[in-house]
């Protein structure tokens, strides 16, 4: 291509969410996007495909962010994208690592709003929770974001951007003439189980895991993302048709009385629906087994009965019970099962053929482990807000 300079179409570069500089962010644009975008801005029709493939590569395969150092544009070209466009990750305000090496990442996006993001390093994989909404609007009894009302859904970009800062911070992204797969990946996993309900905000969650999946960027298979849902009956096929992702749900109870009162979002969708949802998604996503998350709450839910009644449910859906010690934060209005219940639980499931893995809790000591997401942020709110009273501002 020449060096001759571009002229943008302003009229209809507008339809794409916009900065307040007028720049329009690329991260989380879907590729159909990113190529509308191009052309709005300038790009010659015939050229935009592969403009669209060089900059997905730049964004996503090497995690650049400077227009100026892909010397594969003409010149003229990187100036027009750099003067329409940015690429922008949400964030970062502070990293805390828990004495298990788990990192917790605490995140700005656009309006001041903050989620946390979590990874969790294991022998054979290294797993990074994501959230998708600020808050959620259930409210689980035994969940500490449960008690923080929706601020907003995530927007596509704020979404993956949250893959893209851990890869940042673990140095992941590719040297140039380096091939994206020759060490063994750091950040192997994703699993949507950070703030909020990921199919109370099913398009920008899709078009998220779309790009994390896609094979010329982050380039994760769909077997390495499991997507949790509290049980949102009616998305839970289009999960299996539009991501294909691997699945898990928190059951967390045997009967709709109980599960009626920890997981509210029963009363809608009560378990034999969900179940019947459940039984269709492994076959319409290719998926192996669904992973049923389980939170043992003392003397509620963790009865060698419920094991018994919690097989029963599931027989004939490929599954594995992932039982989760509650994780106390303050105020809440449960306690963790004793370890001895917990194990003799396990073993009833274990013998009915299903595996049953205890979670262990990572990163109890930052306030990183599942369902305390949020506390620190709370308190940090606090003291900033009582910091502003004292300067009176
Ligand atoms: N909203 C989605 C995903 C986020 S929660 C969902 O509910 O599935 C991720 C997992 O952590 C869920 O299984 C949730 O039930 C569990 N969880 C929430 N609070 C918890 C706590 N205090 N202790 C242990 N697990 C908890
Ligand atoms: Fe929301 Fe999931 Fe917490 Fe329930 S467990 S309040 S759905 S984040």
């Amino acid at each position: 291509m020449t060096d001759t300079p571009i002229t943008p179409d302003v009229t209809t570069l507008p339809r794409l969410p916009r900065r307040a500089d007028g720049k329009i962010n690329l991260v989380g644009l879907t590729r159909p996007k990113l190529h509308e975008a191009l052309i709005a801005a300038g790009t010659p029709e015939k050229q935009a495909k592969m403009r669209a493939d060089q900059l997905w590569q730049w964004i996503y395969q090497r995690g650049e962010a400077d227009f100026a150092a892909m010397t594969n544009l003409a010149k003229a070209y990187r100036a027009m994208l750099a003067e329409n466009f940015v690429i922008e990750r949400p964030e970062v305000v502070s990293k805390l690592v828990s004495a298990d090496g788990t990192h917790k990442y605490l995140v700005r996006i656009a309006g001041g709003h903050e989620v946390e993001v979590v990874y969790i390093p294991e022998e054979d994989r290294g797993t990074l929770c994501i959230s998708s909404q600020v808050g959620c609007t259930l409210t689980c009894s035994f969940c500490h974001t449960g008690t923080q009302k929706l601020v907003r859904n995530l927007t596509p970009g704020e979404i993956v951007g949250q893959i893209m800062i851990a890869r940042d911070d673990l140095d992941e992204w590719p040297k140039p003439g380096e091939g994206s797969d020759l060490r063994p990946r750091l950040l192997s996993n994703i699993v949507l189980m950070g703030m909020g309900e990921p199919l109370y905000n099913f398009e920008n969650v899709r078009d998220a895991m779309k790009i994390a999946m896609d094979p010329e960027g982050i380039s994760l298979s769909r077997r390495r993302i499991t997507l949790s849902t509290s049980g949102v009956v009616p998305e839970i096929a289009r999960t299996a048709q539009e991501i294909g992702c691997q699945l898990a749900v928190s059951f967390h109870a045997t009967t709709d009385e109980v599960r009626d009162k920890l997981v509210p979002i029963n009363r809608k969708w009560p378990i034999a629906a969900l179940l019947d949802a459940l039984r269709a998604y492994p076959k319409a996503s290719n998926s192996e087994r669904i992973t049923f998350e389980y939170v043992m709450l003392k003397g509620v839910n963790d009865s060698d009965a419920d094991a018994r009644r919690l097989v029963q449910l599931i027989r004939g859906i490929p599954a594995k019970i992932n039982l989760i010690p509650f994780n106390e934060w303050p105020g809440a209005p449960h306690e963790r099962s004793d370890w001895e219940r917990i194990e003799s639980f396990a073993d009833i499931i274990y013998k009915a053929g299903y595996a049953s893995p205890i979670r262990t809790p990572r990163g109890e000591d930052i306030m990183a482990a599942c369902g305390q997401l949020k506390s620190t942020t709370e308190r940090a709110r606090k003291s900033r807000a009582e910091i502003a009273a004292e300067a009176g501002i």
